[in-house]
Formats: C-alpha cells, sequence, structure tokens
C-alpha cells in the first residue's frame, strides 16, 4: 500500500492504523492488563473474522471478563425476542436460550426482570429488538418515530483488481494493516496474492430506515442510495486507481454491477440519538426517550457515518454513555471508570492521513438521476379488524428510481413507501400508492431524457 501511494503521488495519506490486536508474547501464562490470559499475535493471517490465537481483544478478553470478575452473569447462545415494562418502573426481556441440551431447535425461552437494562446488540440487533417490541409484540409501544431511521453503511464500497504484478502475501499478518486517507473515501485493504481486495470508507448520508414489513414482520433495510453516488464515484475512483498503479484491471462487486447495492460490514444507525423524540429514538447518553433507565449502547446510536472505521468510535461512546447512566443511578456526578486512571492517550494516524492529502485525480461525474421525495398528509382508512379508524399525522413518500435508463417507449419503474404515523401499535398493512397520473410519468421521463 505504501508503493501504492509513492505511485500515485500520495505518499503523506498513506498509514498504519491502530489495532486491536496484542503483537507481544512472552509464552505459555501470559495475561493481558486485566489477568485474563492472552498470548500475542502469529501473524497467520486468518483473522477476516475471529481469532483461532486470541490474539484481538476482543470484549470477552476485556469488558466482559472485568463485568463477570464484577458478579455478571454472561450467557451464550442467548437470544433477546423483546424488551418490555414491569409494573414498578423497571423492564423485563423475553429470552430464547439457544443449544440447551433436549430443548429442540426452537430452544428455552425464559424472562429476566431489572431496573436498568442496557441493549448492545448492534445497529441491526438492537434495532430490531425495538422494532419487535413496539410493533410486533406491542410490549414498548411509545419508543420514538424515529427508531429505525438514520441508518448508515458507513459509506463502505467493496471493489477488487485482479492481475496485479505484486504479490502481497495475503496469508502473514492481521487484516487492514495499512491505509490510504483521501479526503472522502478512506482505507483499502490488500489481500489474495495477486488480486487486492479493497474497502473504501466515507461519510454517506445516513438516510437509510430498517423495519418490519409484513404480515411475518421481515426485517429489512430500505435504503435509496442513489444520494450517495458522488461518494460511490470517489470511492471506485481510488480504488481503480490503486489497482492500476500496480498494473491490475478494477472491477466492482456483483451486487454493485447488477443492482447498484453496496456491500457493508459497518452497519450504524437506527436507534439515533438526538435532542428529543422527534429527531432521534434516545437521548446522548443513549437512554431511550420515553423509557427511563432502558439504554443502547452500541453502533445503532450513532445518526450518522463516521467515515473510518467505527468500532473505535463506538467504543468511546458507549464507554461515555455507560459513565454518564452509572453517574445519575449512584448519584455520584464525578464517577470515573477504574480503569480510566491507566488510560493513556494513542496516537491517532489516521487523522494526521486525512488532513494532510487531496482528492486524487478529478471526480467522476455522476450519471443524473430521477429522485423524488413527497411528504404527503390526510387520513387513511384502515381495515375494520385494525380498530378505529385514525388519523394519520403525516405520510411520506420516497420514490426512489435507482438507475435507470428510458426511452421514450419505457417504463420508469417507481417504488415507494408510506408510513402511518397515527396507526395503533402492532398494526402493519401494505398497499399501493396512486398518486401519479401517465401524463405526469410522461413529464418525468422527457425531462429526465432531456437532461441526459
Ligand atoms: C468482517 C468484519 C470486519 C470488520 N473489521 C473492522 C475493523 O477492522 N475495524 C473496525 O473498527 N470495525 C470493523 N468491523 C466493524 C465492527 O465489527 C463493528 O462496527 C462493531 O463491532 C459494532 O459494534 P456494536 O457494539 O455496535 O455491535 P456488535 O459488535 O455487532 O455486537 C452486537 C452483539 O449483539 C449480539 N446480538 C444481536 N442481536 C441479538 C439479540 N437479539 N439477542 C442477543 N444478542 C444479540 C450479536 O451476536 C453481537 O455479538 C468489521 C465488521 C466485520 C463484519
Ligand atoms: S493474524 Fe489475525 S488471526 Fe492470526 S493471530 Fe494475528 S490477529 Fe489472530
Amino acid at each position: 500500500m505504501a508503493a501504492a501511494a509513492d505511485r500515485l503521488g500520495h505518499r503523506d495519506g498513506f498509514f498504519h492504523p491502530n489495532l486491536a490486536v496484542t503483537f507481544d508474547d512472552r509464552g505459555p501464562g501470559q495475561t493481558n492488563r486485566f489477568g485474563v490470559p492472552q498470548r500475542g499475535c502469529t501473524f497467520c493471517g486468518q483473522c477476516d473474522i475471529g481469532c483461532n490465537v486470541g490474539a484481538k481483544n476482543t470484549l470477552d478478553l476485556n469488558y466482559l471478563a472485568l463485568a463477570e470478575r464484577a458478579g455478571a452473569t454472561v450467557g451464550t447462545r442467548t437470544e433477546a425476542l423483546w424488551v418490555g415494562v414491569t409494573g414498578d418502573g423497571g423492564y423485563r426481556v423475553r429470552l430464547r436460550e439457544h443449544g440447551r441440551p433436549g430443548a429442540g431447535r426452537e430452544g428455552v425461552e425464559r424472562e429476566v426482570t431489572a431496573r436498568y437494562v442496557f441493549i448492545c446488540a448492534g445497529a441491526i440487533g438492537t434495532t430490531e429488538l425495538l422494532l419487535r417490541s413496539r410493533d410486533q409484540y406491542g410490549t414498548l409501544p411509545g419508543l420514538s418515530a424515529a427508531l429505525g431511521t438514520r441508518y448508515s453503511g458507513n459509506g463502505d464500497f467493496l471493489s477488487f483488481g485482479r492481475n496485479l504484478d505484486t504479490d502481497f502475501a495475503p496469508a502473514v499478518g492481521p487484516t487492514i494493516t495499512t491505509a490510504l486517507g483521501e479526503t472522502r473515501a478512506f482505507g483499502a485493504h490488500l489481500d489474495a496474492r495477486r488480486t487486492a481486495v479493497l474497502l473504501a470508507m466515507g461519510r454517506d448520508r445516513a438516510e437509510g430506515r430498517i423495519e418490519l414489513r409484513g404480515p411475518k414482520h421481515r426485517l429489512r433495510v430500505v435504503w435509496d442510495t442513489t444520494r450517495n453516488d458522488p461518494l460511490y464515484a470517489d470511492e471506485q475512483a481510488l480504488a481503480g486507481q490503486v489497482v492500476r498503479a500496480f498494473g491490475g484491471t478494477p472491477f466492482a462487486t456483483p451486487m454493485w454491477r447488477l443492482f447498484r447495492q453496496p456491500v457493508t460490514v459497518h452497519n450504524l444507525g437506527g436507534v439515533p440519538m438526538g435532542d428529543g423524540p422527534d429527531t432521534g429514538a434516545a437521548s446522548p447518553d443513549g437512554e431511550v426517550f420515553g423509557h427511563p433507565g432502558l439504554y443502547v449502547l452500541d453502533g445503532a446510536l450513532l445518526p450518522g457515518a463516521t467515515g473510518g472505521n467505527p468500532s473505535l468510535t463506538i467504543t468511546a461512546v458507549a464507554e461515555r454513555c455507560a459513565r454518564s447512566a452509572v453517574r445519575r443511578i449512584t448519584g455520584d456526578a464525578s464517577w470515573r471508570a477504574p480503569e480510566h486512571a491507566g488510560a493513556t492517550r494513542g496516537a491517532v494516524p489516521e487523522d494526521a492521513a486525512v488532513q494532510s492529502v487531496r482528492l486524487i485525480g478529478p471526480r467522476r461525474p455522476v450519471p443524473p438521476g430521477v429522485r423524488f421525495a413527497e411528504a404527503m398528509a390526510g387520513t387513511v382508512g384502515l381495515p375494520a379488524e385494525a380498530g378505529p379508524a385514525t388519523p394519520a399525522r403525516r405520510y411520506d413518500a420516497t420514490v426512489p428510481t435507482g438507475r435507470v435508463r428510458v426511452g421514450v417507449a419505457d417504463t420508469l419503474r417507481m417504488l415507494s413507501s408510506v408510513r402511518a404515523t397515527g396507526a395503533p401499535p402492532g398494526r402493519s398493512g401494505a398497499g399501493t400508492v396512486l398518486r401519479f397520473s401517465a401524463f405526469f410519468a410522461g413529464q418525468v421521463a422527457r425531462a429526465y431524457l432531456g437532461r441526459r
């Protein structure tokens, strides 16, 4: 990657990112600073997912080990199904324990109650848990309408290069040991012997929505990515430049080529922090609006992309929220975690790299597209079984087109979703929006063709 940076005249943008990996190895019996057995990295190169050696600083070797030592019980293979309230200001959590001997495929369900509940199931898992609690089981009916919003893929754009002129020795060392900073796209990773796997990250608009759909309440992400096109174009261009600097041929994922869908490993948002329930689902301290003592401490809380690998930012936000919760619960306004005293400020090579560089080459023009966002107001007729018809305060219909090529005789396909915020909790439905006349659709197509 350093050579790529040189070949692109972009040396200042090259850096070694911080890694949450233990490299020090003093042999058998070694423990980490928390007294937990942990050996150093063997550079086996197998760490895209997990680490067989235990050299990665995963939560079981630090935070969770400390919690267990302080009396916490850690349950593995245990799935939270929904959260509800108890009569005395606390919460109950319905759990399904998988893998209990004799329990069968469905597992065993049980409930736990607590005055305070901290949810840390990640952007997708936490949002799903709260959506199911509000919309499927109706156990937390008052959750904010902002729940599910501000979903972001952290601007991730995955691409590849083949037939490179350099052997990258992919079987040696941890993943993402080098990176290239750029004003928008950021971070890349070289893998297989003469093939490059490049993951660019950036700040997308965080406009996705996680929601439950249909009678089976299936979870899905509704995400019109077209407004991120300038970012993806930059990221694709940067990846192409790196690959070509090694004499290779760049190519995008099939998901992108066929469906224009980016791939992400950095899900964020869904329970965004905000000033109040109109703008967010939880407070900046992670407390879910309307539910004192119910906290979210994970990537779901982030209302936007971090632009770089997000786990350290997620950790920092979770640490701050945990500290504020402990202060509130104990009444000790100066409380700090005991480990805080031993913490030292580390270098942040990413900042310097991103500050020092410029966009490489001219920005690729983004082809024009068509996008509608329309807010409608009025009433909705609900089916009789839904209970009394409820006047809806507002409907939002978004009509993304994706990248379409329309000829005069072609059909312009439009998708829309409508959300009736005044509908009774626990009810969902699907329908068709009849809004655009054939004449209007024709105008849109003509305007689009006129701009090409
Ligand atoms: C292959 C890969 C590589 C990555 N590499 C990097 C990297 O190099 N640097 C970086 O900064 N980030 C990286 N990330 C992203 C990083 O892992 C995430 O951003 C981060 O872990 C998110 O933290 P979180 O606490 O929000 O959620 P998670 O770490 O996802 O934790 C959520 C936990 O909740 C559990 N869970 C979910 N639903 C339920 C439920 N209903 N009941 C009980 N438990 C539940 C999940 O099993 C999981 O253990 C990578 C991600 C992937 C997939
Ligand atoms: S290279 Fe990766 S998988 Fe192998 S020991 Fe090091 S951190 Fe673990």
